[in-house]
Parts: C-alpha cells; structure tokens; sequence
C-alpha cells in the first residue's frame, strides 16, 4: 500500500505522471530491458520477478532483449524470444504480470549483431562481412546484408511488432545501443564500412533505424508507445561514433520516437562496476541532449539516492530514472521512497553478481536481494516473509547466532521478522564481518551497505538483540540457554596457499625460513595499511601477491597496497589477472587499474616454493622456473571455515539437553566459503526454511529444508 502523503515532498517530482506516445507511465521510475538469464527458458520465473517490480511501484517494466528472428540468437546466453507466432502467449503472461500491478510493461525487440547462432545453426548476417562477436573468438563469420536481407530484416522486425502488440505490450522499443544490437552496427562508423545507401555519410548509416523506426510507427499506429534505445558513445572503438553524430542522430529521428533511452556503447561501458563509477556517472554523457528531442529521456546510473534523483530530473538531464541494478537489489525502490522510507532501500552495491549469472545462462542473483530469481520457484517475495510457527507444547524457540557478516545479519534479520527471540553475538565491536573490513578497499565503499541496510532494518525489531564485541566460546554459548544455535562464524584465508591450484599448498608447516606470509585477513586486520610491513614501503623489493583466487580481492588488494606506498607484484595461475571478473565485466578496467598503478603482473605461473628471499613458480606453458625475489608473501588463494566452536559444541553435545539446546547449525562462509552474495543467501534460505526442531531432536549440520526442491518449469505434451 502506498500512502503518498508520507512522502519528502521534495521527491514530488519523481511520482509526477508523464505520457509516453499514447501511454502514461504513474511515475518517473522506469525499469530499462535488462538480462536476467531467465529468458524464453524459464517464463514462469521472468514474470514472477517483472510482475514483482510491477507491484514495488515501478511506473515502466521493460523486458530484457528479445529477439525477433532465429538468425540473430545469442545462445547460450538466454534472452527472450519472439520468433514466431509460438512465442506469443509467454510474453501475454508477462505482460499480465506487469500490468496487473498498474505499470506499463515494455519490450525491447532486437536484431543482435551477428552471432554464431549456436542453436538455430542459421548463417549469419551483418553490417559488413565480419567475423562474430563471441567470448570464445569462433572462427565463424558473417556475411555482408544485401538489399534482400535488409528487406528481410524489415520484414522480420514488423511482424514482432505486431507480434508484441498481440502479447499486449504498451511500448516496443527500437535497440541500437551497446554494442549488442545490429542497428548500433549500422549507425556506427567503426562498423559500417558499406558503400552503398546504408553506408558513408550519417544519413545513409541511419537509414535502416529510420526505416525501422517509421515500420514500427505505422504498425503500432498510435496505440503503444516506441522508445528508441541508443549508444551515446563508442569508447571501445578508435573511430566510433562521435557526439555530433549521436546529436544529429537525436534531431533527425526525434519526430519518430515517443522515448529516448541513452545507454552507453558497449554493455561493459554501462553497466560499470561501482570500483569503476559512482551513482549517476552516465551524466556527463546524457546532459544537454535533452535540449534537441521533445520527447522524454530516461538514463541510468545505479541511481538509490532520491535527492540525486530529484536533481537529475529537476536540472533537466533526465524526465525518468532508469534502473536495471537498482531494481534488482530492491524490487519496492520506487514504493519505499513514495512512503517516505528511504532509509529501507535495500541499495545496489555496484558488484555486478547479477550480471554474472546473466553471463552463465542462469537466473540472475543479487548479493544484496537473494531473493532475486527465486519469486516464482521458491515464492519469495522481497519484503514478506512467513510468519515462524510454534510447536505446541515444545519449549519457547529462542534463537543465538554467532558471527555478524552477511550471513548472520541477514538471518538475524530474516528470523527477528519471523518473529522469533533472536540474539547475535558479534566478537568485533563493530557488526559486518568481511564486509566491514573488504569495504575499505579502494572502490569497494559500498560493500559496506551489505551491513548497514541489515542492521538498519533489525534496529527496528525488539525481538532481535546484538551484542557486538562478544567472543563466544562453547561455555558461554551453551550458558546462554538458546533452542537454537546458528554459526555463522565465517572463514579465514589459508595461509598454505591451498586451494584451486595446490590441493594441499606449497608453502610447508615447518618451514624454516623467515619470509612473512601474509593473508587478506592480515593485511585487512590493519586499519592504516602503512603498519602491515614498517619499513617495507623503502624496500625495492615488492609485496608478492600470489592470486588463486581469481574474483576481486586480489586484484584490490594490490591496488590497496600500492597506494599505501609498497612495490606490488601480482602472479596468478589463471591466464589473466583477476580471471573470474570477466563476468562482472570487470577484468580489463582491474587489469588496466593495476598496469596504471604500477603493478607488475605475472600471469600462467604455478607456485612451487618459497626461500628467505624469494618465492619461485614455474611458468606456463615452457616450465621455465621464474623466481621472484620479494618483502613478503601475501597468498589470496584457499579459505577454511572456522568451525572451531562447531566442533567444540558437538564434543560437548551429551550437555545440550541440560542447556535446552536442540540445534546447532551452520550457515555462510563457515558452512562453505563463497561470495558475499552466498553468504546473505545462505542466512536468507536458513531463515525462510527454519523451523523448531521437535524437543529432543537434533539437527547439527543440515540447513533445515535442504532436502525441499524448488518449483521448476515443467514439460508439457505439445
Ligand atoms: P559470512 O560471510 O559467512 O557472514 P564473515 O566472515 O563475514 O562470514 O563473518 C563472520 C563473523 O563471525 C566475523 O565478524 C567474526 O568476528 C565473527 N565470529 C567468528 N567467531 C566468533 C566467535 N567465537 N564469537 C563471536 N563472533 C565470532
Ligand atoms: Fe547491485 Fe550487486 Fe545486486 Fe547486481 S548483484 S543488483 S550489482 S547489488
């Protein structure tokens, strides 16, 4: 329920109604198309989680990219389809979800630039004769469209109009934009290398997305609205599309559109990491474009501040706020700042986990919303959660977790909302675990609102008590007199270098030399970085960062330390620094950060030993041993759950009945170690799937519920 007079009135301008074409969209949060990996392969879960944005005040749903022809599919990846007149009654019920909730529901239709067509195994056709687009470099090229594919493509993008129409969708877009969509291509000096009318000079090059555009027009023919989606830049390109072109692109075709929709040129441009881009820094490209369409723009930039918002809006850059990202992390944004309660935003924190589900071909996952892609199978919803049930005559369910990092605080958040009895005991006097100490990395400040939304939320119930700076052992825990004991404890970093490369690790446990080994907790333990090493940063010898990890953190710690003033060099296993990051589309940008900040990189070397003075690896694929002499060691490799206390309280499990404990569970890193966005699942799922155990039952290590499938989409007799 909204209740609009509750609102800062200073927000008013953001739930002013505004026409889109022949639409009104309620307000001005609009939902740009974004991937979620769900696609034609799971329609029941894509409408659960657009209706669910629906419901959580969005005034435009769009959907991801749909494609409109078979030649142009982008599998594995999973998009949406509309290829035939089969693909119809899937998008109806996507749209009923949309609609029922008061929004307008949009579709962006796509003819990708080309590739492979894996599955439809068509040729394929593009700009110019090329060879595709594909992360795995295919030797496959496309052919160059003659006058007969361009009709063709005409054709094929009409009849999904009226295709979409049929479906009931308010708006159909037109994609040129992120390097995705063969429109872009066509635009695209670096692309088109054409000489006839689709080629050369602007007009020419915007010949076909004229065409498209007034096909679209004339078949919607007043009854839905047509935003146009369009690169603004094309960085990754010498010779891209440059600013007055965009500009006269905006003042020849603004008459056809009902919406501009800016978006940067390639995917990896926009949707920017937050070590990379802070709130609203699509700005400097969308202002002044305004001033040459009379229609409305929307733009994006992981917008949660509704003051930035009202600015954007107010100082005429923007008429909607656009948000993939921060519609994921928080389904209700645009419903919380309506009632008032900005301070429930659950607040996107630029990581992009979503993205890398979406690169994987799996429903997309959200660190800060897990239940983001589980709306349809498991019927979780962002804001509700089940009431906790008591068991008649079994004693009070009084809950203790141990550890405050994501996995604690989100079940301790979860299950005080339940309504249960719920302590946390923290052993730091600050609450937040990795999170509080991983957000001092440079760029990684917004980590940190993993901590702050939890604990912010369970300020607000009585039920739930936190005892930060309580190191708890069995004694103490088993004192306490809990039903129910959660460890979420967490894990440290191996000191071993154990983990994808070394199976039992390199460095020995009796060894005799005295080079420092450090580990992220070490180097994290420090609150000014200076102290790690006194007298290192002097030290032409650098810090050696041995990275078997992959994901973020060795690649920011070496930044870290860099700035802090110590020679840094970073050898990884992997072929490229920070290789997991590929699908966060991150890695080039941490890559070039590091090369910029001096730091030497060694890449495709295996550790084999290490000296006083030196550790030394071998080098792939030669064998040659390359030996790196160095202040210290710091292994970002294997991690190991700290199960201490689990092990303690199961040594003294024939007492738990005396202390009226029934359970002792494990959640998080120190169930598995994993992600940040794991661990708030694994406290989330805990939550939801807790149940008392029976009195004298005991549950040690199974997550209640494990054995509970989830809804799946079913086959059906055609
Ligand atoms: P996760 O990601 O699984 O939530 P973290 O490592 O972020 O795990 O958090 C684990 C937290 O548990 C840390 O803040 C740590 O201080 C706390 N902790 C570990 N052992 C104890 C203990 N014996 N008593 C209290 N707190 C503990
Ligand atoms: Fe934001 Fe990370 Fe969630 Fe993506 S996964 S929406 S980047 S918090």
């Amino acid at each position: 329920m909204t209740s609009p007079q509750k609102r800062d009135t200073r927000h008013d301008i953001l739930f002013e109604p505004l026409a889109i074409g022949p639409k009104i969209a309620r307000n001005r949060f609009y939902q740009v198309p974004h991937c979620n990996g769900m696609g034609h392969r799971e329609p029941n879960a894509l409408a659960s989680m657009r209706g669910m944005k629906a419901q959580g005040g969005w005034a435009v749903v769009s959907t991801e990219e749909v494609e409109i022809h078979p030649s142009s599919e982008v599998s594995p990846s999973i998009e949406g389809r509309l290829w035939d007149d089969g693909d119809i009654a899937y998008h109806a019920h996507v749209v009923e979800a949309i609609q029922k909730h008061g929004a307008l529901a949009a579709i962006e239709l796509v003819y990708n630039a080309p590739r492979t067509n894996l599955f439809s195994r068509l040729s394929p056709m593009g700009v110019r004769a090329a060879p595709v687009a594909s992360e795995w470099r295919e030797p496959r090229e496309a052919r160059a469209m003659d006058k007969s594919d361009i009709a063709d493509l005409r054709r094929w993008h009409r009849q999904a109009v009226r295709r979409a129409m049929q479906a009931g969708y308010d708006l159909i877009y037109v994609y040129a934009g992120h390097d995705l969509a063969l429109l872009q291509q066509f635009l695209s000096p670096a692309n088109n290398d054409r000489t006839d009318e689709y080629g050369g000079s602007l007009q020419n090059r915007m010949r076909l997305l004229r065409e498209i555009l007034e096909e679209t027009q004339s078949e919607v023919a007043g009854r839905c609205g047509v935003p146009v989606r369009l690169a603004l830049e094309e960085a990754q390109y010498a010779d891209g599309l440059q600013r007055d072109e965009i500009e006269e692109i905006i003042s020849e075709l603004d008459g056809l559109t009902d919406l501009w929709d800016f978006c940067m040129g390639s995917w990896s441009a926009d949707s920017r990491t937050a070590r990379f881009s802070q709130e609203g820094f699509q700005e400097d490209y969308v202002r002044g474009l305004k001033r040459l369409s009379q229609k409305p723009v929307v733009g994006v930039g992981r917008f949660t501040s509704p003051d930035e918002m009202t600015r954007q809006i107010r100082s005429g850059v923007l008429d909607f706020i656009g948000a993939a990202r921060p519609s994921i992390a928080d389904p209700f944004l645009p419903n919380k700042i309506e009632e008032g309660r900005s301070n429930d935003l659950r607040e996107c924190i630029g990581c992009n986990m979503c993205v890398a589900g979406d690169m994987q071909s799996v429903p997309l996952r959200c660190t800060q919303n897990p239940t983001m892609g589980e709306e349809w199978r498991r019927g979780w919803h962002p804001e509700k959660i089940a009431p906790g049930k008591h068991v008649a005559g079994a004693p009070q369910t009084r809950i203790l977790i141990i550890g405050g990092g994501p996995a604690g605080l989100e079940a301790a958040h979860q299950l005080g909302k339940r309504g249960y009895e719920v302590a946390l005991a923290e052993a730091r006097k600050e609450m937040g675990g990795r999170v509080l100490t991983e957000s001092r990395l440079p760029g990684l400040g917004s980590y940190a609102r993993v901590a702050h939304y939890r604990l912010g939320q369970i300020e607000k119930l009585p039920n739930v008590s936190l005892f930060p700076g309580s190191v708890m052992d069995a004694s103490a825990i088993l004192e306490f007199g809990a039903s129910d004991v959660i460890l979420a404890t967490g894990a440290k970093w191996r000191r071993n270098g154990q983990g994808r490369e070394h199976a039992s690790g390199f460095v020995p446990p009796d060894r005799s030399d005295a080079l420092p080994i450090l580990t992220p907790d070490d180097v994290l333990a420090m609150r000014d970085p200076r102290q790690i090493l006194p007298g290192a940063r002097d030290d032409p010898r650098p810090i050696l960062i041995y990275d078997d990890d992959h994901a973020i953190l060795g690649g920011a710690m070496a930044e870290y330390l860099r700035l802090a003033g110590y020679r840094v060099t970073l050898l990884t296993p992997a072929p490229l620094v920070a290789y997991w990051t590929q699908l966060t589309l991150e890695q080039p940008a941490i890559e070039q950060r590091l090369v910029q900040a001096g730091v030497t990189i060694h890449t495709r070397c295996q550790a084999l030993h290490l000296d006083a003075e030196a550790v030394h690896f071998r080098q792939m694929p030669g064998g040659e041993t390359l030996s790196v002499a160095c202040r210290a060691l710091l292994i970002v490799a294997g991690r190991q759950s700290d199960r201490l206390l689990y092990g303690d309280l199961q040594a003294r499990s024939s007492t738990w009945s005396r202390h009226g404990l029934r359970a002792v569970h494990l959640i998080g890193d120190a169930q598995a170690p994993g992600m940040i966005a794991h661990a708030v699942y694994s406290g989330h799922l805990f939550a939801r799937e807790f149940a008392p155990a029976p009195a004298n039952a005991r549950n040690p290590t199974n997550p209640p519920g494990s054995d509970n499938l989830f809804k799946r989409e079913q086959w059906r007799k055609p």
